[in-house]
């Protein structure tokens, strides 16, 4: 873990773009609670194969404007050069500097890729395209990617995101923490020393949860998913336990030196917020870990 010891920590929070006017009033109260604790940036998701593009588009550039820096995920699957180029302007030209640059997953049913097959050719095109003007994020799989053949192929893979200009990593969640650690010590060994910060997907539902991991290839441990099982439809209960073993994973991280947290919110505030105060993060900057 030294690699990431010298990174500053930063924090973050990740929305999807609401589809209603009650969702776009229900992430303004959202993005209003979480702009309190005063995060590094927000994030904005992109639909699979760019079915949320001006939703996307939209939400981006409104959070953005109210002061708090707002990354867009972009994903090349299903796009072109020139459909990218767009966003890319559009980007730039309303001061955002923090792009999340995918492959991104096509809406089933729907069948060819784009003109651009994987994210680190995405990461090319962009720094082709808008040189420096964007600091890249790009996706890591501490448990490996579902598609990918065996684990060194996609650390190899991995490494051709970084070689092709990424500044930095978010990681699929995940429940394990030495999954992270294994992770970060084969990077290092690859030479690898971008910084890579743990995605956090605080457990509030868990049906929704199991849906997802199966989805994603996040694993959720047996002892959490037994535990999870037992408590039924006690929803409270499962959103104490999720918040003491997620609460208890993150401060791990820290300690060891992850270089921040970047909370998968699914536009909800509470989940993320209890997290975040129960490590201390108010005074993140006079905390030991
Ligand atoms: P890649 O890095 O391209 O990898 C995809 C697969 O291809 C892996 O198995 C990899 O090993 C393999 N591979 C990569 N390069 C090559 C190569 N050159 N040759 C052969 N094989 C290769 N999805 C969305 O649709 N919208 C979002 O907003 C979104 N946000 C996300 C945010 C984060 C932080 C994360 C972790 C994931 C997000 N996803 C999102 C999901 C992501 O799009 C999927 O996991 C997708 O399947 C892979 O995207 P990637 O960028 O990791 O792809």
């Amino acid at each position: 873990m030294e690699s990431q010891k010298q990174f500053k920590r930063r924090f973050s929070f990740e929305f999807f773009p609401p589809k209603t006017d009650q969702g776009r009033e229900k992430l303004q109260g959202v993005r209003d609670r979480l702009a309190e604790v005063d995060p590094d940036f927000f994030s904005v998701t992109f639909g699979a194969g760019g079915s949320t593009r001006d939703r996307t588009i939209e939400t981006v550039l409104n959070l953005h404007g109210q002061g708090i820096s707002t990354a867009p995920h972009l994903s090349c699957v299903g796009g072109t050069r020139e459909t990218i180029a767009e966003l890319l302007d559009i980007y730039r030209e309303s001061g955002v500097n923090r792009i999340v640059a995918l492959r991104g997953d096509m809406p089933s049913g729907m069948g060819a890729a784009g003109e651009l097959r994987y994210a680190n050719e995405l990461v090319e095109f962009i720094r082709e395209y808008s040189g420096d003007t964007f600091n890249l994020e790009v996706a890591a799989y501490p448990e490996f990617h579902p598609q990918a053949r065996n684990a060194e192929e996609d650390l190899q893979n991995f490494e051709r995101k970084v070689k092709a200009g990424a500044n930095s990593a978010i990681t699929q969640y995940f429940f394990n923490a030495d999954s992270y650690f294994y992770f970060i010590d084969r990077l290092e060994k690859l030479g690898i020393t971008i910084p890579v910060v743990p995605g956090i997907m605080p457990i509030v539902n868990f049906s929704s949860l199991v849906r997802f991991s199966d989805m994603c290839g996040a694993e959720i441990p047996r002892w959490i998913r037994k535990q999870l099982e037992a408590y039924g439809d006690d929803s409270e209960s499962i959103k104490k336990f999720g918040e003491e073993v997620v609460t208890d994973m993150c401060e791990r991280l820290l300690t060891a030196g992850a270089p921040g947290l970047h909370f998968y919110t699914l536009n909800q505030a509470d989940a993320s917020l209890k997290i975040w105060n129960n490590l201390g993060l108010a005074n993140r900057d006079k905390i030991s870990f």
